[in-house]
């Protein structure tokens, strides 16, 4: 007799672990599986999130802007010190501390909520079976009323530059490098690679970032990612766009690139480290077995309907292996709903209003559609923007680049979408998201009061600025 679960879930980052959790709150007996190896040998839960994605990355992030902040713009708070240095294996030891108590805060969760964690991989079968492997080679079959497949994503490797660990990078490998490295090549100006390219721009790396389209942040609002090359130029990186790569090869402690720019030359480009990051793909090697019934769609990803229901019964999929954006957020979201709707209970997340964050300086954060893509669906819209260089707050703050831009339906007012550039655009979003869920019109926006002085104000401009009625500036 194999033990039974109500809830298996294959995965346990932030779409696995938070569908796992809540699964089990709701009284349903619940495991969840999952094989990923820490830095330090030992099995640990959370995923490419909380391992080796957003949260070490936002520390890197964080300690390096606090480095560069101290070089830079201190003096103008009059604050001085003497030859400031930074020690870089103790950045990333911080880093993975955070690691540490967060993917063992997951653990604990666990217990408290009586989920069973299984350290291996796991294979669905048919009839919601599940074989698990665990990290010793022994193998045990299971079985559940539901399996919830959290499998993830991988890095797409660009046939011929396969990662190495030390000279040719994927995200593991650019989240440890332990020294500045004095060229630093990204291909892919993404969101991985202006993050990580921002990391070591500014403890001194020369960066330059290889990109294969002719526009820049193609997925962003083109006023916002116009506004973001301009700043990231000023910070130096080297942003090259319309580029195809041919090969990169490593010699000796150097990795030697080749690639057509966008006026057709052919050029070589040296590195000390490449960082490879264009794209992620769903991760199914190994997950189902033939006879599962479950289908992936051309893409790869794992066919689900809007329910994240794979249609084989008893069986669903959340997260990166799914369509829609690869964001954490999203995942626990469908994670959650998955887990109300087997517990019989109303689950549903709204793809449409999941906000983009990009932790670079400025940051960058957006909701809804951009004013292009308004224009391609025949949407007649109108905006209203706000720069932070007229908000109290930023000026305090000494962080006046950037705006707010509002998208509301020329005739019918309702916010489609808000893009922002700028200090903290990643909190600020959140109340846009609010807004949108609660089918808000920009008037709405315009007559919420906003506190004085906060950033937030330069969203309450940007909503008067719709209908041409900004304060603070002319409009
Ligand atoms: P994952 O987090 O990939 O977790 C899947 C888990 O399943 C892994 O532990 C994997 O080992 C395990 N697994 C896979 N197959 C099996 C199997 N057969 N058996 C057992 N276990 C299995 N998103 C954001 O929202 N904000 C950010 O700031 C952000 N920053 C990022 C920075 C970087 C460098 C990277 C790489 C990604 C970042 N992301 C960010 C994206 C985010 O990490 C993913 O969207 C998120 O982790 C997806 O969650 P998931 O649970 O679907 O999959
Ligand atoms: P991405 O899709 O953000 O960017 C990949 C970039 O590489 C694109 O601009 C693409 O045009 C370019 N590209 C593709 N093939 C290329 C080639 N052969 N040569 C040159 N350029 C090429 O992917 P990513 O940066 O690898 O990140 C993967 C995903 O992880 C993101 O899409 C996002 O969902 C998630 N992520 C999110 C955050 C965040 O929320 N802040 C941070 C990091 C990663």
């Amino acid at each position: 007799m194999s033990t039974s679960y109500d809830v298996i879930v294959i995965g346990a980052g932030p779409a696995g672990y938070v569908a796992a959790i809540r699964a089990a709150q709701l009284g349903l007996k619940t495991a969840c599986v999952d094989d990923f190896i820490g830095k330090d040998g030992k099995p640990a839960l959370g995923g490419t999130c909380l391992n080796v994605g957003c949260i070490p990355s936002k520390a890197l992030l964080e300690s390096t802007k606090q480095f560069h902040a101290l070089l830079h713009t201190f003096k103008d708070h009059g604050i001085s010190a003497a030859e400031p240095t930074i020690d870089v294996p103790t950045m990333i030891g911080r880093k993975d501390k955070i690691v540490r108590q967060l993917t063992g805060g997951i653990a604990t969760l666990f217990k408290a909520n009586k989920v069973t964690a299984l350290a291996g991989r796991g294979k669905l079968l048919a009839n919601r079976q599940v074989e698990v492997t665990f990290h010793d080679g022994a193998t045990e079959i299971l079985s559940a009323t539901n399996v919830i497949l959290a499998a993830g994503s991988v890095p797409i490797e660009i046939p011929g530059i396969p990662f190495d660990g030390s000279h040719i990078l994927d995200n593991v490998g650019a989240l440890n490098i332990e020294s500045v490295p004095k060229r630093f090549g990204v291909i892919g100006a993404g969101v991985i690679g202006l993050e990580m390219g921002s990391v070591w721009r500014r403890l001194g790396s020369e960066v330059t970032v290889l990109e294969a389209l002719p526009d820049f942040l193609a997925a962003c609002d083109a006023d916002i990612a116009r506004v973001a090359a301009r700043e990231f130029k000023k910070q130096g990186l080297d942003i090259r766009l319309g580029c195809r790569v041919s090969g990169a090869k490593v010699v000796g402690d150097e990795v030697h690139v080749s690639y057509t720019d966008a006026a057709g030359a052919s050029q070589d480009v040296v590195f000390d480290k490449l960082l490879v990051a264009v794209g992620r793909r769903a991760h199914t090697r190994g997950l189902l077995a033939e006879d599962s019934g479950v289908r992936l769609n051309p893409r790869g990803q794992i066919e689900v309907d809007a329910h994240c229901h794979t249609g084989v019964e008893g069986v669903w999929a959340i997260g990166d292996c799914v369509r829609g954006p690869m964001l954490a957020h999203k995942g626990s979201e469908e994670g959650i709903a998955v887990a109300e709707l087997i517990a019989g209970k109303a689950g549903h997340v709204n793809l449409d209003t999941i906000p983009w964050v990009i932790y670079t300086e400025p940051e960058i954060a957006w909701v809804g559609k951009t004013e292009k893509e308004c224009k391609d669906a025949g949407i007649p819209v109108k905006t209203g923007a706000f720069p932070f260089a007229a908000v109290g707050r930023a000026m305090a703050m000494n962080e006046t680049y950037g705006s707010v831009k509002i998208i509301a339906h020329a005739e019918t007012d309702r916010v489609l979408g808000v893009h922002m550039i700028g200090p903290m655009v990643s909190e600020l979003i959140a109340e846009c998201v609010v807004a949108m869920e609660f089918h808000a019109s920009s008037e709405d926006l315009a007559r919420i009061c906003h506190a004085h002085p906060t950033l937030s104000e330069a969203v309450h401009e940007a909503a008067l600025a719709v209908d041409k009625r900004a304060i603070h500036r002319a409009n």
